[in-house]
């Protein structure tokens, strides 16, 4: 227990009055934070969670990481903001490791301020380079919610906020959900969910294919044929690859950048959250030499590459490779898993980590994987909340707990969730 905030009662009341906020809470949020530290934030009642959203995927060395808040305090007193047109000497240093860490396809880095941007940025990119107008983006991919990236984003629940229908500049096409594969199990696979594909990119007018390397949004991982089929497919025909790391990239899936994992070399690929250290908001597009030569932005993003947010960045990353963030997200995603399987819940229907993007799909049944019923999925989210565990509830038919802590958690602490995750669904399932 933290401590309390002499004035906690004022502060959530002048919340709900003034903040806007775009949808209603599940019991408990919004959780106010007077202080965060490591995988623990403390609300202004002096209560501690586990903080199994990093901050909503940002802090990946943790909140308030010493080395980074230094890193930041200290570029305060040189410069802060200068225009885009210029530089700092943080922001040309920081492209510089980006770069020298990034798939050796990508020679270049254009700074802004958050992933909807950056995608923004990389729908312009391949647009202008390849002359063609149309992006395929997968399914229920999540690209962002500003109107160009929510055109590339799958769920049909933001793409009605835009409040206007969208264009018909880009489409679908399938993503990889084997847990619940159309085509039967596992071991049979031969893709067929890509069959088709070519044929469709290639009736259209289709610059690049955008894709998260894992997708977030439920935890879903292909595999390895899968992107090797879908690689094969948009060179053959010339399609770029806009590889998303907003989410995935510094480590969170045990591996820099996801596209390491299949051995991808994307044309254009984008970075942002943690990408500042949880230091302001900075994002990235970062190309390929040729496909930047054609770049013409128009002008520059007000506050692209802030020096501060640079700086702790840079600090970021030496913290990542020092504290071996990356080794540990692998191995506490490993741990994860199977003392998630060692629950033996008859609920867990599939537990999906890579590196610590996880999730866990809850199901009525295992046989026939009927969904749980939002109902409950409430419930469970709620008593979660109670025990101290701050998670979102997300995936395609919302029944899978995101579980993306920062990359420093220790086996302790996941017990600590497991634990209170087992007694939750007893309570919620009535045995
Ligand atoms: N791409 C991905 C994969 C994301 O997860 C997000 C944010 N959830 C975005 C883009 C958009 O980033 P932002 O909210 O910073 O605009």
């Amino acid at each position: 227990m933290g401590d309390k905030t002499p004035d906690a009662a004022a502060i959530e009341a002048d919340d709900q009055k003034y903040v806007m906020r775009p949808w209603t809470h599940p019991a408990g949020e919004p959780v106010i934070v007077a202080k965060a530290r490591g995988c623990v934030v403390t609300d202004v009642h002096g209560k501690d969670y586990l903080d199994f959203t990093a901050g909503y995927f940002v802090n990946n060395a943790g909140h308030c990481h010493p080395r980074i808040a230094e890193a930041a305090s200290r570029q305060v007193h040189e410069v802060l903001q200068v225009s885009g047109k210029h530089g700092t000497i943080p922001m040309v240093r920081l492209a510089k490791r980006l770069v020298d860490l990034a798939p050796k396809s990508i020679h270049k880095v254009f700074f802004s301020t958050g992933g909807s941007e950056a995608n923004e940025f990389a729908l312009k990119l391949a647009r202008q380079y390849t002359k063609k107008p149309d992006i395929a983006y997968l399914e229920n991919g999540y690209h962002g919610l500003t109107l160009g990236s929510l055109e590339v984003t799958a769920s049909e629940k933001y793409r009605e906020s835009a409040g206007k229908p969208l264009g018909n500049d880009n489409f679908a096409i399938p993503t990889a959900y084997c847990y619940r594969c159309k085509f039967g199990p596992h071991p049979q696979c031969n893709v067929q969910c890509l069959d088709g594909v070519e044929e469709k990119l290639a009736s259209r007018q289709t610059a690049a294919i955008i894709a998260e390397p894992v997708q977030a949004v439920g935890g879903l991982a292909p595999p390895q044929k899968w992107w090797d089929r879908l690689d094969q497919i948009r060179r053959k025909l010339k399609i770029l690859l806009i590889a998303d790391e907003v989410q995935t990239g510094l480590g969170r899936t045990g591996k820099m950048f996801a596209v390491e994992h299949y051995g991808l070399e994307p044309d254009i690929m984008t970075g942002g959250k943690g990408l500042s250290g949880g230091v302001g908001s900075m994002a990235v597009t970062t190309a390929s030499n040729e496909v930047c030569q054609s770049f013409f932005g128009g002008t520059t993003p007000t506050s692209g590459g802030n020096a501060v947010s640079a700086a702790a960045g840079l600090a970021l990353i030496d913290v990542i490779v020092d504290e071996q963030l990356v080794e540990n997200a692998l191995k506490m995603g490993q741990y994860f898993t199977e003392a998630a399987w060692a629950l033996k819940d008859p609920w867990i229907g599939d537990v999906r980590f890579t590196g610590l993007l996880g999730g866990i799909e809850l199901v009525k049944d295992r046989e026939t994987k009927e969904v749980l019923g939002k109902k409950e999925m409430g419930k469970v989210k709620d008593l979660l909340h109670e025990a101290g565990m701050l998670i979102t509830v997300s995936g395609w038919h919302g029944n899978v707990l995101r579980l993306q802590p920062p990359l420093s958690i220790t086996s302790a602490q996941i017990d600590q969730f497991l634990a209170a995750l087992r007694k939750t669904l007893i309570a919620v399932r009535g045995s």
